[in-house]
């Protein structure tokens, strides 16, 4: 079972996965959980070089760098974590290239898609929780512990607008693999919405 976690940053993904993978456990389940940037040890050097020189690297460049990160990824980790019954649990997936690299930085949809397909040999979700926070709520969020990067990237209020957009558009086009949440909900109401529609798909 793949189960992705998206949304802004400062969403609440990494106490959501958290949250499910303590349960999951207790069913007895074996929880791979993980992320993108960053889920391997190729992906954590990747994750530096996008996340430091953000806002000067080509677009294109850093949409490849994504792929690149991701194809590493779901080979060496995620298909054999799934191929042996465990349960992966991925912060980040390709909602993200989408959102992020085909729509806040221009580049096409569509285009991103197919190449996160090609990366991946076509491994899409089974479940996929979106965690939408509009941008007020996101900003508040952020605190001053977090990134430089975070912090400007959160006063670009255009881009975050137009990521969340295009998030709420993916998950209203695939309504079957999408679990959408107000992410300023407690989060034991959200991790209770999470579980049950994780229940149905064990
Ligand atoms: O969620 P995480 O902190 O790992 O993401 C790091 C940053 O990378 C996020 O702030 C997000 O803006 C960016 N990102 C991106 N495109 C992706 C994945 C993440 O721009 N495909």
């Amino acid at each position: 079972l793949f189960i992705t976690l998206e949304g802004g940053d400062g969403s609440g993904k990494s106490t959501q996965a958290a949250e499910l993978e303590t349960w999951l456990r207790e069913q007895g389940r074996e929880v791979v959980r993980t992320r993108e940037p960053g889920g391997t040890e190729v992906g954590v050097e990747i994750r530096e070089i996008v996340l430091h020189h953000r806002g000067d690297i080509a677009p294109r460049a850093e949409a490849l760098l994504y792929a690149a990160d991701r194809a590493h990824h779901i080979a060496s980790k995620v298909r054999p974590a799934l191929e042996r019954g465990a349960v992966v649990l991925q912060d980040r997936y390709i909602d993200s290239s989408v959102a992020y690299q085909g729509a806040g930085r221009d580049l096409g949809m569509d285009e991103i898609r197919d190449l996160s397909m090609w990366a991946t040999g076509g491994l899409m979700p089974d479940l996929t929780v979106l965690l939408d926070l509009d941008e007020d709520a996101a900003r508040l969020r952020l605190d001053s512990a977090r990134t430089r990067f975070d912090r400007l990237e959160a006063e670009a209020s255009s881009f975050h607008r137009r990521v969340r957009q295009v998030y709420l558009e993916l998950a209203q086009a695939e309504p079957g693999r999408f679990l959408v949440l107000d992410a300023t909900d407690a989060v034991a109401t959200l991790a209770e919405s999470i579980r049950s529609r994780v229940a149905a798909l064990l």
